[in-house]
């Protein structure tokens, strides 16, 4: 089998690459081949089976790796024309609530299926269970249906999070056999385990909204993250714990002793609450604290962190532990769910090593990157789709028009 352009991996990232490959180069022969049986696995589980296509406001900020090669690519396709991409596949967006844009039928399979219709009228073939094994510069493609030869390759293989969806890390080693780094992963967007018997696990479904912070072992404040924060049987899921859970994992990897708090009065410090708490007591001798935060904190938490005892005859110390308690309470994490719960991976292929402009390799002429394989990470929200879309449109027409 011979291609112009072979496209490695049919996911967000490698389908949008298709798409414009082929609107670039009509005629051009191009094939996606993914490894996986059924294509797009990972669009149909994103946004809990809704897919969260993007943010209508999208920064660089909002994302972990080279600040100034991302803003790069996502000015490149902002969300006006990511909007106007989809309307014309197909899929009309709708906003939510926050800025979360959602294909108005509410299915995932919307959009996959507008994408995959998408790619085959620009003129490429889809190639499923054709998983590649090696790719040697060149380009021929040892693949589970034999050799393939391209004149040119796009490498949008994904990450590792939720690898029985097909994007199990294997693409790294392509990246790498052909000349680039890979900067040491780990999972993002996931879920934080506590094991130790703890309270927050027996409020398994509760749900508050906090700051969390990621905190040295000296107390330095590294990451902060505002937003829902869900108890589980396990331990801490929901926005907030899964945006600062990269940063809890990365502190971790440097800083046996960073931790975790939370606070479940954002608004509030040490001096408000304390002033807060004590106006209530001297208004109603019997307040207690629960009482003074009622409707600010919900009840079950402020069961499990506040005394009994009116504010007034709490002793200083019993006091300021409690207020502790509710603005800077030790979480104490021991392990994050792993690849198989996490949304997206954190590390990657160097953006250093790419011309981002282009997408294309600066390491092996011909080679095209785009996606999650890349060292990026976005938060939740729709913008780890958002990098793919960018990424992979650029790559396409880039691998297209370059000769
Ligand atoms: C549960 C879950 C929910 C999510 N929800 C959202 C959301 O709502 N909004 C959002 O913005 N992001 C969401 N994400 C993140 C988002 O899905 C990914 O960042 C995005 O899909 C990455 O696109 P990609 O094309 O780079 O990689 P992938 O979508 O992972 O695609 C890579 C493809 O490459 C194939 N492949 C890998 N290795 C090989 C090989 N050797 N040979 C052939 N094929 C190969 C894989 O089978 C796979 O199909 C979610 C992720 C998960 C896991």
């Amino acid at each position: 089998m011979q291609f112009d352009i072979v496209v490695v991996g049919a996911g967000a990232a490698g389908l949008t690459a298709a798409i414009f490959a082929g609107r670039s180069a009509p005629g051009a022969r191009i094939a996606v081949v993914d490894g996986a049986e059924k294509i797009g696995a990972k669009i149909l589980i994103a946004g809990g089976g809704r897919c969260n296509v993007t943010h209508d406001v999208v920064f660089p900020d909002d994302f972990n790796g080279s600040r100034n090669a991302i803003a790069k690519v996502l000015r490149t396709f902002p969300v006006d024309k990511t909007i106007a991409f989809f309307e014309e596949i197909g899929v009309t967006l709708k906003r939510e609530e926050g800025g979360k844009l959602f294909p108005i039928t509410d299915r995932a399979k919307t959009v996959l299926d507008a994408l995959l219709d998408a790619t085959r009228d620009a003129g490429a073939s889809i190639l499923p269970e054709t998983r590649v094994a090696t790719i040697h510069a060149g380009f021929a493609l040892d693949t589970s249906r034999g050799r393939i030869e391209a004149g040119k390759v796009i490498l949008a293989t994904g990450g590792r999070s939720v690898p029985k969806t097909g994007s199990d890390g294997h693409g790294y080693l392509l990246a790498r056999a052909l000349g680039h780094t890979v900067s040491e992963i780990f999972p993002a967007l996931v879920p934080l385990v506590i094991e130790e018997p703890h309270w927050i696990r027996e409020l398994s479904g509760t749900s508050a909204e906090v700051e969390l912070a990621v905190r040295s072992g000296t107390g330095r404040v590294l990451a902060r993250q505002r937003g829902a924060m869900l108890m589980t049987h396990f331990g801490i899921s929901g926005p907030a714990p899964l945006d600062i859970s990269r940063h809890w994992i990365d502190a971790r990897r440097s800083d046996g002793e960073a931790r975790l708090t939370a606070s479940f009065l954002p608004a509030e410090d040490f001096e408000s609450l304390e002033k807060k708490l004590l106006k209530a007591a001297k208004r109603y001798p019997h307040a207690t604290a629960a009482s003074a935060l009622r409707g600010a904190v919900p009840e079950r938490i402020l069961d499990r962190l506040t005394p009994p005892a009116p504010i007034a005859r709490l002793s200083r110390d019993e006091r300021r532990a409690t207020i502790r308690s509710l603005i800077e309470l030790g979480i104490p994490v021991s392990r994050d769910r792993g690849f198989d719960y996490a949304e997206v991976t954190a590390g990657g292929v160097p953006l250093d090593e790419i011309e981002v402009g282009t997408m294309a390799s600066r390491r092996t002429p011909g080679l095209y990157l785009c996606g999650e394989i890349l060292d990026v990470d976005g938060r939740i929200g729709g913008y780890n789709f958002q990098w793919a879309w960018a990424s992979g449109r650029l790559a396409g027409m880039h691998c297209a028009n370059r000769s």
